[in-house]
């Protein structure tokens, strides 16, 4: 076995060289409350509607605009189809895939049906409030007596073998000091990856976890050989990323779990055998896995969220430009539909944390964009527009302030390390 690297074995996608289109920080973005999306949707009507947007050449006319959505398929998102429904009186156009993808192949036929298009999409995930910032990738479901279910039922499914593997590494990557240096034992299956019977393989980086194996020395008891180990000393790159205390805890001759010490830098992980779509990932967020799973900002499950919702923007963004599309226009918000159950209608509820917003104008083929903070400070500062019909005939709960004050989630700061603790993603 070569044990001065295990870059060698890993698929294409994961390649280390490769340049990985950077995603919103979470912290940034969830620095402020999202909004009830009803509340969204009038806000960003009337902003289309300012004399800014006038002037940039953005007409908007209720007659003559096509609403149109991009999420997935889930009925927990229905509330957005009404909500879209009642500020603009037009049943929206779909241009969503399950899983909250950007389906490119519809913005063809929207056009044909209208020459401006006001696109509302996202990925979504379910939140449930509680201490500590409350519970992300699960809701309860109302038409199943309540039961909590996963939320995106298909990002969590398409994550859960990855976050079994990674919560396996973090389990059983063991590190101790017998003597002077931190040593960090690891099963074999997370260097080589046809030791492990899993589909998903997770494999550590041992340039940056590690600094050389421990030789072996018979008089010397911690360095006999484990079946199914390897023994290694810890790097100082590893030991400079962790906390103080996470130091002194390897500092015993106990060994201890790597847990959540276990960052982006120091593994990979990936799909052995990925859907492909004409020839690309089809889940084009599995590159970005390892920093989704080992997030210590924010759970994994909004964490998945921003990183597809930023992925599918892009796509939007990109696809609008298109010299075919030079003709039309369109305004794209593009957000994280968080998506809760409201009990005292029994009814799922919608909030929306805008993650980018742009303008494209009929006969140009670039757009404009807005950022996340940028969509706060505009959409806060005008009045939402009157919705064409009330919003109370169409939703069974038309006021969600109780709702979006019972968000509690604030991203874990990192702006102040302590001593030795690194930034982290
Ligand atoms: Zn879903």
């Amino acid at each position: 076995m070569d044990l001065t690297t295990t870059r060698n074995w890993l698929p294409a996608y994961c390649h280390t060289g490769n340049f990985l289109p950077t995603v919103q920080e979470t912290i940034i973005l969830m620095a402020k409350r999202p909004y009830f999306f009803p509340d969204f949707v009038g806000r960003a009507i009337a902003w289309l509607q300012t004399a800014e947007v006038r002037q940039l050449g953005f007409t908007y006319e209720p007659a003559t605009t096509l609403p149109c959505k991009w999420k997935c398929s889930d009925e927990s998102l229905f509330g957005v189809d009404l909500a879209l429904y009642a500020f603009t009186g037009h049943y929206p156009f779909d241009k969503g895939k399950i899983g909250g993808q950007f389906n490119e192949a519809a913005v063809g036929a929207a056009v044909h049906h209208c020459p401006v298009n006001v696109d509302f999409g996202g990925s979504h995930v379910g939140y449930i409030p509680g201490p500590d910032g409350g519970t992300f990738g699960y809701v309860q479901r109302p038409l199943n007596n309540e039961e909590l279910s996963t939320d995106c039922g298909a990002v969590m499914a398409i994550m859960a073998p990855f976050k079994k593997v990674y919560d396996d590494a973090c389990r059983s990557i063991l590190l101790n000091k017998p003597e002077e240096r931190v040593l960090v034992s690891v099963p074999n299956e997370f260097l080589q990856p046809s030791w492990s019977g899993e589909r998903v393989k997770l494999l550590v980086d041992i340039e940056h976890l590690t600094a050389g194996l421990v030789p072996y020395d018979e008089n010397v008891a911690y360095t006999h050989k484990l079946a199914g180990r390897s023994l290694f000393y810890a790097s100082e790159r590893f030991l400079e990323s962790i906390s103080t205390d996470s130091v002194a805890k390897f500092s015993t001759p106990e060994k201890r779990r790597v847990a959540d010490d276990l960052t982006a830098q120091f593994f990979h992980i990936f799909d052995s055998d990925p859907e492909l779509e004409g020839g690309d990932l089809k889940h084009r967020f599995l590159p970005y896995m390892k920093y989704i799973l080992s997030s210590r900002h924010a759970p994994y499950p909004i964490k998945a969220a921003v990183t597809r919702a930023n992925i599918e923007h892009n796509a939007i963004t990109d696809c609008v430009r298109a010299e075919s599309y030079r003709p039309y226009s369109f305004a794209c918000f593009t957000g994280v539909f968080i998506d809760m159950f409201d009990p005292s209608t029994k009814c799922y509820v919608n909030l929306f944390q805008p993650v980018g917003a742009s303008l494209k104008i009929a006969g140009r083929t670039r757009e404009y964009e807005f950022s996340a903070a940028e969509n706060h400070e505009r959409f806060d500062a005008v009045a939402p527009a009157e919705s064409v019909l009330p919003l109370s005939n169409v939703l069974a709960c038309s006021n969600a302030d109780r709702l979006v004050e019972s968000f509690t989630f604030q991203p874990k700061s990192a702006s102040r390390p302590s001593v030795g603790q690194s930034r982290r993603w």
